[in-house]
């Protein structure tokens, strides 16, 4: 009998269309032989829904149209997703859950923590892993405390930009000089986050992250190639090879990473062969500090001119869209998308078994 995968897409984030076309690829490559997908969206305003339409009219962010309410209770007896048909209340067994959501409320540890009470297993990172992956000042605090790379950074809430903008504004200038980068300490696909040249464009970009999280961190820019790496497993993780980005735009924002076609994937890196393996490394090391499972695409800055490396961040979901460059690095290490997803999945019920 196949196995009854929930996933998960959509989502309050940020990222909700971006989660939209992962889901709809992660759906379209699994092995329907060995999975039954049971497709469940998350709307902006958190409602969610059974999805029983075309995986097609997902994308188009039409598949409300198509849906049965739905609640995925977190009392352990259901196992799986209650939904309401004409007043009728059915259950949906789910032997297991591909939360294919981006930023804040999907990839930062509250869904993880709703599956881990309802005791159903999923993929990718536990809780604590999420939450910390998610918030890029945790991150850096910990990926230093382990003595890897990082840049120079500064953190700031909203409350302290909006009461004493003159001495948040004066001490970036002194701390990091422009330019610079501010970013939501929690988000992704570059939502929120602006490369700052001056006094003016730093005002407005404090303004939007101060928009999107009431923590916002300031680092300094890298004049650097945007190389990534992604990690598999559990116990043993195993790092893919490295990929290079060449963004169309002055940075990789959000324009350059879904809608520029102009943006280029250099896989592997144009990069010494040492240098490669040094990001492998640290990729895995990264991955480790956070006590990652699963997976997770490990971002890092290749510094032009000096050729260091620092580890930027982690993205424990990491985008699934046929232009995405987790699934396309473990395509150019010889592990084919549907085999991934397959590994994926072994992967989560394998942490499952191992916790319970
Ligand atoms: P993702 O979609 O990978 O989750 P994100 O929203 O978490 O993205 P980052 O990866 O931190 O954001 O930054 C987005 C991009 O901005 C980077 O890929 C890089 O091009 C640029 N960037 C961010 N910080 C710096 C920096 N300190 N120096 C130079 N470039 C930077
Ligand atoms: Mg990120
Ligand atoms: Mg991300
Ligand atoms: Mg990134």
């Amino acid at each position: 009998m196949p196995l009854k995968l929930g996933v998960l897409f959509g989502g309050q984030s940020g990222e909700h269309e971006v989660s939209l076309m992962s889901a709809a690829s992660v759906m379209k490559n699994i092995d329907r032989q060995k999975f039954e997908i049971i497709p469940i969206g998350i709307t902006k305003n958190g409602h969610w829904y059974l999805y029983k339409g075309d995986i097609d009219d997902i994308q188009n962010g039409n598949w409300l149209d198509n849906s049965y309410k739905a609640i995925l209770p977190p009392d352990p007896s259901y196992h799986g997703l209650i939904y309401f048909v004409n007043g009728e209340i059915k259950i949906e067994r789910l032997d297991a859950v591909f939360p294919v959501l981006h930023g804040p409320r999907g990839e930062d540890g509250t869904i993880q923590g709703l599956l881990e009470l309802a005791n159903i297993p999923y993929v990718g990172a536990g809780v604590t892993s999420s939450a910390v992956g998610m918030d890029k000042v945790f991150t850096k605090k910990l990926l230093e405390h382990a003595g890897l790379p990082i840049v120079p950074y500064l953190v700031f809430t909203k409350k302290q930009w909006y009461g004493q903008s003159e001495d948040v504004a004066e001490n970036i200038e002194t701390r990091l000089g422009y330019p610079n980068f501010v970013k939501p300490a929690n988000l992704g696909s570059s939502v929120g986050i602006t490369k700052v040249h001056d006094r003016v464009e730093l005002t407005e970009a404090l303004n939007l992250a101060a928009r999107y999280d009431r923590k916002i961190i300031v680092e300094k820019s890298i004049n650097c190639k945007d190389v990534e790496c992604s990690v598999l497993g559990n116990e043993n993780p195993r790092a893919s090879t490295v990929g290079e980005i060449m963004p169309a735009r002055e940075f990789y924002d959000y324009q350059a990473k879904y809608c520029d076609t102009a943006t280029r994937l250099l896989i592997p890196a144009q990069l010494p062969d040492e240098k490669i393996e040094e990001i492998r490394t640290l990729a895995v090391k990264a991955y480790k500090v956070l006590d990652c499972q699963g997976m997770a695409r490990v971002d890092f800055f290749y510094e032009n001119g000096t050729g260091n490396v620092y580890v930027n961040e982690l993205n424990t979901i990491p985008g699934f869209t046929h232009v995405s460059m987790y699934p396309k690095l473990w395509e150019a290490s010889g592990l084919a998308y549907g085999k991934l997803l397959e590994d994926l999945i072994d992967l989560a019920l394998e942490r499952f078994q191992d916790v319970h």
